[in-house]
């Protein structure tokens, strides 16, 4: 069995010639970075840094989570909200600038006027849906579970295997891992565990990244989550969902600290009968942080792009209210029976 090539050869020369024509290359991912975004923008540094006659860095919008502190090279991310300047000059200065796991300038926030003005030519790599005419070569493939593994795709298509050393596999494995829930949504292509296989090769442990990436918790995090499943979490069985809130005054209670409710908004769909969960977080008064996951076919980015300003995957999406947290809640539940027409069809799990 071999691993089929998706990426057409057109995308994949036209990429390789402006990577082989640059040499100050920066490297660039959304705002809030998850497991795919920094995975494969630290992959790519891995691979390519490892060309001396290269300068390579990887900008993100915002402060990554901590619990990712351990992929190769995040030390060396310049965080844009904290070193605007230093990611200003890289971005004027860069002959190339990779766009990885966005659609849309609007999801990089305040590097966005910093990318719309650097004059280098852009790669992106995103899975998607509608990817906006943003780069000189698009690879987008909305079908493909992570962005970690159409990166990989690219660098074998381009026959540059050889290049993923132990750093870059780390990274590329941590998105593949993280944007299919451990490999237990959309992981049914084959190739992804030919690629695993590979990847392996390298030596890395993909039990250590496990355990790295979803069996470490602060004892703050553990307790915000128990106190929103147990306190905050409403069941609403007439459209088959869940919805948990918490407040400014509740984060506050709990310390939190950014990533402590990370894939909180997933534990409900365990409960037979829920087809999907929102969840809302009150980031700042008058600003809700909105955060939806679903089974099946039941469409959470067409809410979130309806209702909040966003969008994302049929299963995973998320958006932003500006208003209270009662009138985000008032929101989601005055829509939620427009959606009841795609319950049906997902309540046989
Ligand atoms: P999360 O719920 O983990 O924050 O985000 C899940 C997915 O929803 C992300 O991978 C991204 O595709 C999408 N997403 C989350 N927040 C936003 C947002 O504010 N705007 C858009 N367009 N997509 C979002
Ligand atoms: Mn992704």
């Amino acid at each position: 069995m071999t691993i089929s090539k998706i990426i057409s050869d057109d995308k994949v020369s036209a990429a390789k010639k402006l990577i082989e024509a640059s040499r100050r290359i920066v490297i660039t991912c959304h705002k809030t970075p998850d497991g795919d975004a920094l995975g494969s923008s630290l992959g790519l540094a891995a691979v390519l840094a490892a060309d001396s006659n290269k300068s390579v860095c990887v900008i993100t919008p915002d402060t990554p989570p901590k619990n990712l502190g351990f992929l190769p090279g995040a030390d060396h991310i310049v965080i844009a909200s904290r070193f605007t300047d230093k990611a200003k000059s890289l971005l004027a200065a860069a002959d190339l600038v990779f766009c990885l796991d966005y659609n849309s300038l609007k999801r990089i926030d305040r590097l966005e006027p910093l990318v719309a003005q650097a004059t280098a030519p852009r790669i992106m790599i995103d899975h998607h849906l509608d990817p906006e005419p943003i780069a000189n070569v698009t690879i987008s493939y909305p079908a493909e579970s992570s962005t970690c593994v159409l990166l990989y795709r690219l660098l074998h298509q381009m026959g540059w295997d050889s290049r993923i050393n132990a750093d870059a596999a780390t990274c590329i494995y941590t998105g593949m891992l993280t944007d299919t829930g451990n490999f237990s949504y959309n992981s049914n292509n084959p190739d992804l565990y030919l690629i695993i296989a590979e990847l392996l090769k390298t030596g890395i442990n993909k039990d250590t990244i496990y355990n790295k990436v979803w069996n470490t918790n602060s004892s703050n995090r553990l307790r915000i989550c128990g106190y929103a499943i147990y306190r905050k979490m409403q069941l609403i069985p007439d459209h088959c969902m869940a919805l948990i809130t918490l407040s400014r005054e509740e984060l506050n209670e709990f310390e939190y600290i950014k990533g402590d409710t990370e894939s909180l908004v997933n534990q409900p769909l365990s409960i037979p009968g829920i087809v999907w969960s929102v969840f809302m977080r009150e980031d700042e008064p008058g600003f809700v942080k909105v955060s939806t996951r679903s089974t099946g076919t039941f469409p959470v980015n067409t809410i979130c792009e309806r209702l909040f300003g966003g969008g994302g995957h049929c299963n995973a999406a998320g958006g932003e209210f500006h208003g209270s947290l009662a009138d985000a809640v008032d929101t989601i539940v005055k829509a939620a029976p427009d959606y009841d027409i795609y319950l049906t069809e997902n309540l046989d799990r």
